[in-house]
């Protein structure tokens, strides 16, 4: 069969005429099958690296060591994740996928709302309609559980809440009711955030090619504002330090990373040396020397570590985080060789790394060094190295050969016919389906973090099947 398949793309002569197409399509079916059950490992795999934390030297998240990784798109990313943790719930599901019945398209859409009390009936749906069936019966369910919010909203109405959920492109979309006063506060951030990360692009650096609107400015200022709450909390350090970074230090700490005596910043948090180092790589600075007896030795002039017009360059040369799939466009400028240390500050010696990332090269043991060629080098602390991108793995044999194989040896039937829903073309009964459900009971609390806020009320002329399946950047 797979030798065969290789061959119909083919249109050699010498491998004779092309197959009848009916055999062509069997062949079609039977190898998404087999896909299907490889998916399902795919995520049962995805599901342990994430849970036993295989991603955390040196990603902010499973999804984007995947992306660095397996080459998907962050989105894909993410919502492969997101099936692979909702499916460990979903024993019936799962197992319907490991047999190659379900695609990935349908056990997407299925895991929207599943939980363990209603997995049996959505499958039973799932497997009678097509892809487009089942996100239409999810999407229609989802409304159901809306409305059914909605009134009881409506019975508190000093409800004040945000909610969350992912859209189908991988979007998260906020949606919040907020006290005026809170609002207020929010809003206000959100502004002076915008007007921070894109004050230098005003300032007639033209690196974006789009123009950026006020909202998209507020979207990347929310971003900030949270990534400027955690640091806070994470970093226990004072809030908002990374502007006015007034380090003490004994006269020996910034030259020596091992020495005992520690920094302590401006309103006597002590942090470590390295933490110390980080903030210094790229902030105002003005740089207190103390004796060992605490007495101020020197008072430096304020100056920037790294003066804008470099800042600049490096922003032109980079253009966001160096760090290997990371992307992410507000950044710190980082001394690959710290200037206390007698580091220069010259491009050749300065990097573009996110929050994140900066932390941990400094204190997460991640390092980092430039390569004659300019391209920065990241390392694990044990050595090994983090490449730009991954070779992508070398398939001994044809991966179908291998699926067949892997698939015979577990006991599964795969044929053309495994995945073909059982829909006979008739009208397919979504409100008979969606009874069917109400009747078990309204998705869980966790299924709700995805759910689309819809106020629309459910009813019936929206229950047509017409629906496709849905805006599917999977694929
Ligand atoms: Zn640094
Ligand atoms: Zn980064």
């Amino acid at each position: 069969m797979s030798r065969q398949l290789e061959q119909t793309h083919s249109h050699d002569p010498v491998e004779g005429p092309p197959k009848p197409l009916e055999r062509l399509g069997d062949e079609i079916a039977e190898l998404s099958a087999h896909i299907n059950a490889a998916t399902y490992r795919l995520l049962t795999l995805i599901r342990e690296f994430d849970q036993r934390g295989g991603w955390g030297d040196g990603f902010s998240s499973c999804a984007h060591w995947l992306n660095w990784r397996t080459g998907l798109n962050k989105g894909a990313a993410r919502e492969k994740v997101r099936v692979a943790r909702a499916l460990g719930e979903l024993p019936v599901i799962g197992e319907a996928m490991r047999k190659g019945e379900l695609s990935y398209s349908k056990v997407r859409a299925l895991t929207r709302v599943a939980t363990a009390e209603n997995e049996q009936e959505l499958l039973n749906f799932a497997r009678a309609g097509t892809a487009s069936h089942v996100e239409t019966l999810v999407r229609a369910w989802r409304r159901v559980d809306r409305q059914e919010e909605l009134e009881e909203a409506d019975k508190r109405h000093q409800h004040r809440y945000v909610r969350a959920y992912t859209d189908e492109d991988g979007m998260l979309v906020l949606r919040a009711r907020l006290e005026p006063e809170v609002g207020a506060v929010v809003m206000r951030a959100l502004e002076a955030a915008a007007d921070r990360l894109y004050r230098e692009t005003e300032d007639g650096e033209k690196t974006e090619e789009k123009e950026i609107s006020g909202e998209q400015k507020r979207a990347d200022g929310l971003g900030l504002v949270a990534e400027s709450a955690l640091k806070g909390e994470l970093d226990n350090g004072t809030r908002g330090d990374r502007f006015q970074v007034v380090v003490h230090v004994d006269a020996e700490a910034l030259e020596d990373p091992d020495q005992p005596s520690q920094s302590v910043l401006e309103d006597g948090i002590r942090v470590s040396a390295e933490t110390s180092r980080r903030l210094a790589c790229d902030a105002a600075k003005v740089v207190m020397t103390h004796s060992p007896d605490g007495s101020v030795l020197d008072v430096g002039r304020k100056t920037r570590s790294v003066p804008p017009a470099l800042r600049r360059a490096l922003t032109h040369r980079d253009r966001s985080c160096r760090f290997p799939g990371c992307g992410l466009k507000f950044c710190d400028a980082h001394h690959i060789e710290h200037w206390a240390e007698g580091g220069r500050t010259k491009l050749d010696n300065l990097l573009l790394l996110c929050r994140f990332h900066h932390r941990l090269v400094h204190e997460g043991g991640i390092r980092v060094k430039m390569l004659p060629d300019g391209a920065p080098r990241f390392s694990r602390a044990d050595g090994r190295p983090i490449p730009l991108a991954p070779r992508p793995p070398v398939l001994a044999q044809d991966p179908l050969v291998v699926f067949e194989q892997r698939h015979r040896e577990e006991g599964l039937e795969i044929d053309a016919e495994t995945g073909f829903p059982s829909w006979d073309g008739g009208s397919w009964d979504l409100n008979w389906g969606l009874y069917c459900l109400r009747s078990i009971g309204r998705p869980k609390e966790r299924s709700r973090g995805n759910v689309r806020s819809n106020p629309q009320p459910l009813g019936s002329t929206q229950l047509q099947l017409t629906g496709s399946a849905g805006n599917d950047p999977q694929y």
